[in-house]
């Protein structure tokens, strides 16, 4: 589309947002926006946790912040066939096999697209086949994981520079059935024509897998800006139990959403972006988190 870039904000409809995921919608909406770029809205819903209300509310908040979104929304539960064919052109090129290591162990490495699981030591990728049998005797479905070469590959960020990460066998398919985060974000992004991915840098440590997963799906890689987070007092990512961390706390404060937008501007030494921002200086950005204190639903 003549030199337009696309570019999104993917929420997962888990829980109301709090102003940390806010300020990196409005960093996500600025990057598009300023360079006139079009901006799309993923609903991440493929996780049981997810709820209609939650993505309803979600919307809202994105609306009242005046972040903006061209087309309808996109929803991963109605695309389940994209996942699918993605999967199975990986196995049917031989690069998968399943993995029977536990519950417990497939949820770290996928479940939470927030904490860079640790790299999967390919426990299953060497069972005989006497083993694997055993191992399917004993009942539980295994995870489909994929084939890596565990070598380093590099992506380029925007305020980060170079990452570079050893690839490991990521999960491709869940235990449970369901299409893993790092499958299903890369399939998407490149099936929405996505050209820069602007999300919180708690995804930097998964990108260097990410981009290899486009690279053996034959799909291009975005470009990336992952922003700093906000934090609890306690350094753990925000949460609920903080206090008064969500754009509803801060209205019924008595701070209107136009505030909001502002006090998450100036909290990475931005001005107010106006209903059309000029183009973001991504380099610019502070690469430190914010420490939660409170003081944006303070009146
Ligand atoms: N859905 C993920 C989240 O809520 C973001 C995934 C992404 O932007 O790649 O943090």
């Amino acid at each position: 589309v003549g030199g337009v870039a696309v570019g999104r904000f993917a929420p997962s409809p888990s829980g109301p947002l709090h102003l940390g995921n806010l300020r990196t919608a409005l960093l996500a909406w600025w990057a598009a926006r300023g360079d006139g770029s079009a901006h799309l809205l993923r609903v991440e819903d493929l996780d049981p946790s997810s709820r209609p209300e939650h993505e309803a509310g979600q919307l809202a908040d994105l609306r009242a912040l005046g972040l903006d979104w061209d087309g309808p929304v996109v929803r991963q539960s109605e695309r389940r066939d994209l996942y699918e064919d993605a999967v199975g052109r990986l196995d049917a090129a031989g690069l998968t096999y399943p993995c029977y290591c536990t519950r417990r162990e497939i949820r770290e490495a996928t479940r939470a697209p927030h904490v860079a699981p640790d790299a999967y030591p390919g426990t299953c990728r060497r069972l005989t086949a006497a083993e694997r049998r055993g191992r399917e005797a004993d009942g539980r479905p295994p995870a489909l994981r994929l084939r890596s070469p565990g070598e380093e590959v590099a992506v380029v960020d925007a305020l980060h520079g170079v990452v570079r990460g050893v690839v490991d066998d990521v999960v491709l398919r869940r235990n449970d059935g369901l299409p893993a985060y790092n499958l299903v974000v890369v399939v998407d992004d490149a099936a929405q024509g996505v050209e820069e991915v602007v999300r919180g840098d708690d995804l930097l440590p998964s990108t260097p897998r990410q981009a290899h997963l486009a690279h053996v799906l034959g799909l291009p890689v975005p470009r990336y800006l992952h922003v700093p987070l906000v934090l609890g007092p306690d350094g753990s990512r925000l949460a609920k139990r903080h206090g008064a961390v969500t754009l509803a706390d801060a209205t019924a404060a008595g701070i209107p959403p136009s505030e909001v937008r502002r006090r998450l501007a100036a909290s990475v030494g931005l001005p107010d972006p106006g209903a059309t921002p000029p183009p973001l200086d991504r380099a610019a950005l502070p690469t430190a988190a914010t420490t939660w204190d409170g003081s944006w639903v303070t009146p």
